[in-house]
C-alpha cells in the first residue's frame, strides 16, 4: 500500500532498538527519509546502515540524549525542519509508590513529558506554515489502564496525554495531525528487562514469566516491533488527516474495556 507520504522527512527519537526502531523501518518503506535518534552511537549506526541498504532512503543519525536540552539541541540542528515527527524515549524504571521522591518524578516527566513537548513546539510551527503535518507520540498502555509498578510512567504519560489532547485540535486546522501510540507488551529489549525484574521479584523462570504474561494477552502473545511500526507509519500517512487526538491501543486485546 503506497502511504502516501514518499519523500517526506521524519525525525524518529529513540530509534535505534525496539518500538522506535520498527517505526523507523516502516517509514523507510514509505519512502520517508529519516533522522533517527538514539543515545548509543554504535547500535544507532549500525541500525542506520542497515535501513539506508534496505530501502534506500537518506538516514542521518543523532547520538544524543533526547531528554536532555542539549540532546535536543543537537537533534534540531541535524533534523532541521522535518514533516513528521515520531517522539519515543526509554521508559522510567519499575519500583513501590514508597520508592519515588521529587527527584524521580522530575527525571521521569523530563523523558516521557517534557522532552515530547519541547520537540513538538519546536517542529511544529513549520509543518502548520507547510499546511501539512504528523506527530505520534508513543507513550503506553498505562495511559488508559495503569501499571502498578510503572508509577512514574503512569504520571507523566498521563500528563503528556492531557497536553497532546487539547493541542491536537489546536493544530488540527493547519493540517497538523497529531496522536499517541500505546503499546502494550511488546518484545524488545525493555521486556526482556521488565520480564527480568519481574523473575527475580517472584523467583519464577524468565520463560515462565513470560508465559504467563502471554497468557493473559487475547492474542496469546507479545507483539512485534514491526506491527508497532507499521501503525506508527499508518499514523504518519496521508489516510490519517482525519484521525485527531486519539489515544491508539496496541496490546492484542489485553486491556480489557469496550472502548
Ligand atoms: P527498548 O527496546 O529499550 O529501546 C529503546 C530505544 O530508545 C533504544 O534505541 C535506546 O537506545 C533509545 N533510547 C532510550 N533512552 C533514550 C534517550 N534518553 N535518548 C535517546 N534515545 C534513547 O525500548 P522499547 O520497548 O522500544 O520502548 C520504547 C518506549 O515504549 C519506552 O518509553 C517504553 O517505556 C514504552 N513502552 C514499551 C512497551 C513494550 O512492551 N516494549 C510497553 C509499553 C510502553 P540507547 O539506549 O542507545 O539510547
Amino acid at each position: 500500500m503506497d502511504l502516501g507520504i514518499k519523500g517526506k522527512k521524519a525525525l524518529v527519537c529513540a530509534s535505534s532498538k525496539g518500538l522506535g526502531r520498527g517505526c523507523a523501518e516502516s517509514l523507510a518503506e514509505a519512502g520517508v527519509n529519516l533522522v533517527m535518534n538514539a543515545r548509543g552511537a554504535e547500535a544507532l549506526e549500525a541500525a542506520a546502515a542497515e535501513i539506508r541498504a534496505k530501502y534506500g532512503v537518506t538516514v542521518e543519525t543523532v547520538a544524543a540524549d533526547v531528554t536532555t536540552e542539549e540532546g535536543r539541541a543537537q537533534l534540531l540542528a541535524v533534523a532541521g525542519q522535518v514533516d513528521i515527527l515520531v517522539n519515543n524515549a526509554g521508559g522510567p524504571p519499575p519500583g513501590m509508590w514508597t520508592d519515588w521522591e521529587r527527584d524521580d518524578f522530575i527525571a521521569a516527566l523530563d523523558a516521557n513529558m517534557l522532552a515530547p513537548i519541547a520537540l513538538i513546539k519546536a517542529l511544529v510551527p513549520h509543518m502548520i506554515d507547510n499546511g501539512w503535518g504528523r506527530v505520534v507520540n508513543i507513550t503506553s498502555v498505562s495511559v488508559k489502564a495503569p501499571i502498578a509498578v510503572l508509577g512514574l510512567s503512569n504520571a507523566a504519560r498521563a500528563g503528556l496525554t492531557g497536553y497532546v489532547a487539547g493541542t491536537a485540535r489546536q493544530i488540527a486546522p493547519k493540517g497538523v495531525v497529531m496522536n499517541n501510540l500505546l503499546p502494550g507488551l511488546h518484545a524488545t529489549d525493555r521486556m526482556v528487562n521488565l520480564d527480568t525484574a519481574a523473575s527475580q521479584a517472584t523467583g519464577k523462570s524468565f520463560d515462565e514469566v513470560r508465559a504467563e504474561k502471554a497468557a493473559s494477552i487475547p492474542a496469546g502473545r507479545y507483539g512485534t516491533a514491526a506491527e508497532f511500526g507499521a501503525t506508527c507509519a499508518f499514523m504518519c500517512s496521508q489516510f490519517a488527516g482525519y484521525m485527531v487526538g486519539q489515544n491508539i491501543l496496541l496490546d492484542g486485546g489485553a486491556t480489557n474495556t469496550t472502548m
